[in-house]
């Protein structure tokens, strides 16, 4: 950088943190630096930004509506979550409903066979008893002919 335009020092100016020395030597280059002149007129406004900031004082208020946004907020967020959880939960229950619907239907078998001779002895399969008897042969006419007669 250019020694003539002592940036350092400038900033050190406008904080005020010069000695008498400094500060004859700062005003004696901006009598004849424009650039140091708007640089200075720059350095100013922003230190004035500053110190206008931290001045500011927040309404009292400030605190508690900050806080209210924020729960309300997460509320929705909460609301939001929640809502998607319920759909995954039908989504799942609608699926555990399929597979024990189609399992139900594979798994369930058809009526037990029941033998021609429980026919015969008019016996009533109830639903402890049930179970899958293979019969001993093909029920025939004659089979119901008798079964018919011996009623
Ligand atoms: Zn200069």
């Amino acid at each position: 950088m250019n020694p003539q335009h002592d940036v350092e020092l400038l900033s050190r100016y406008v904080d005020g943190e010069v000695s008498t020395a400094e500060q004859k030597k700062m005003e004696r280059h901006l009598a004849e630096c424009g650039i140091c002149r708007e640089h200075l007129e720059q350095l100013s406004t922003l230190r004035d930004g500053i110190r206008e900031a931290a001045d500011y004082e927040l309404p009292s208020t400030f605190t508690s509506n900050l806080l209210r946004t924020i729960r309300l907020r997460e509320s929705v967020l909460e609301e939001r979550a929640g809502a998607e959880r319920f759909a995954w939960r039908v989504v799942l229950a609608l699926s555990v409903l399929v597979v024990v619907v189609v399992g139900y239907a594979n798994l369930s078998q058809p009526e037990p066979l029941v033998t021609v001779d429980r026919v015969l002895a008019a016996e009533a399969p109830d639903s402890l008893t049930r179970r899958v008897i293979e019969p001993r042969h093909e029920i025939s006419k004659d089979d119901i002919v008798f079964a018919a007669i011996s009623k």
